[in-house]
């Protein structure tokens, strides 16, 4: 999945406004080009997988603020 703008492949999840109620009946959701930050609609399955990755990411950035925080803690 590619941005129709940019060609960039990174996308996070859209905030939700009214007007997507009918693009959630298509099994359409907002997404956002983290490089051109276009919005677009894509299907509920590449969706779930922007999710999923957006999750694993903000898990790895607490760990890694964690780390810093803590030094003492490493060993
Ligand atoms: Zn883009």
């Amino acid at each position: 999945m590619e941005c129709k703008l940019c060609g960039s492949t990174k996308f996070r999840i859209s905030r939700l406004r009214v007007g997507d109620l009918s693009a959630l009946l298509f099994l359409e959701y907002p997404v956002r080009c983290r490089v051109c930050h276009k919005r677009e609609l894509v299907n509920f399955f590449s969706a779930f997988r922007i999710r999923r990755a957006d999750k694993r990411r903000h898990a790895e950035e607490r760990r890694r603020k964690y780390r810093e925080a803590n030094p003492a803690r490493q060993a």
